[in-house]
C-alpha cells in the first residue's frame, strides 16, 4: 500500500526489514530505492493501484548499494538505474557482503547505468533533486535534497531521532558524522528516510539530537 504524501509523491512502507520506496510522479516517474524482493508482488501491487506499470518508471536513484535498497530494482526494465561510484562499483562486482546480500538472503544484482554525481541536480519536474553525498552508512551513500519544497530523502544516513549503522563493510562512524554536520545546513522540513516513517518537523534539533549521541568521539 502507498501513502500519499502529497500530490506527487508516494511512499511505499515495507512490511519487513525492506527499504521505504518513494514514488515521485512528474514529467518522469522515479523510483527512490526498491525495497527488498521478497516484497517484489506487494510493491508492484501497490504500484498498479496508482495506474504505474513496470515499464512507466523511467527513473530508481538508489540512496546506496545495500540489498533492502535494491531488491525490485530490476523488475522495471525501461528505467534508468543510478547509484553512487563508491556504491555502484560494488554491485557490478556482486559483492555479497558489501551489500549485505548475504545477511539478507538475497541475489539480487541489478545493472546500474549511470553514477550519480555529487552535487548533480536532477530534474523530475516539479521535483528537482540535488545529489547530497553523504558518506558513512556506507562509502556511496548519497541523499537527495529539495530545495523548493524542503524535502530531504536520506536513505540510511538518518532517520527520526536516528542514524544509519556503520559497523557494516564500507561504514565509518567518523565520515557519518561530517556527513551528518553537511545535511544540518540544508534547508528542509520534511525528512523522508530510507526506514521508519516520514518526519515532519523541526530537522536541524533532530540532527543536533543525533550527533549528541555520538558526542566526545569527534568534536
Ligand atoms: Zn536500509
Ligand atoms: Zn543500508
Amino acid at each position: 500500500m502507498f501513502e500519499q504524501l502529497e500530490k506527487n509523491l508516494f511512499v511505499f512502507y515495507s512490511s519487513n526489514m525492506g527499504s521505504n520506496v518513494y514514488v515521485l510522479i512528474g514529467k518522469t516517474i522515479a523510483l527512490i530505492d526498491t525495497s527488498l524482493k521478497v516484497n517484489a508482488f506487494e510493491l508492484t501491487d501497490a504500484l498498479h493501484s496508482i495506474g504505474i506499470k513496470e515499464s512507466d518508471v523511467d527513473l530508481i536513484l538508489h540512496t546506496h548499494a545495500h540489498a533492502d535498497h535494491i531488491g525490485c530494482t530490476a523488475l522495471f526494465p525501461k528505467a534508468e538505474k543510478r547509484m553512487h561510484k563508491s556504491d555502484a562499483k560494488k554491485v557490478e562486482l556482486h559483492d555479497a557482503r558489501y551489500t549485505c546480500s548475504n545477511l539478507l538472503n538475497q541475489n539480487e544484482y541489478p545493472k546500474i547505468d549511470s553514477y550519480l554525481k555529487k552535487d548533480e541536480i536532477i530534474e523530475i519536474k516539479p521535483f528537482s533533486l540535488r545529489v547530497v553525498y553523504t558518506p558513512g552508512h556506507t562509502q556511496g551513500s548519497v541523499c537527495f535534497y529539495d530545495e523548493n519544497k524542503r524535502l530531504l530523502f536520506s536513505g540510511d544516513t538518518l532517520f527520526e531521532k536516528a542514524c544509519g549503522r556503520t559497523d557494516l563493510l564500507g561504514g565509518s562512524e567518523q565520515q557519518l558524522v561530517e556527513s551528518l554536520f553537511n545535511i544540518q545546513y540544508l534547508k528542509f522540513d520534511t525528512l523522508l528516510p530510507g526506514h521508519g516513517v516520514v518526519f515532519k518537523g523541526n530537522q536541524q534539533e533532530n540532527i543536533e539530537a543525533v550527533l549528541k549521541t555520538l558526542q566526545g568521539k569527534y568534536y
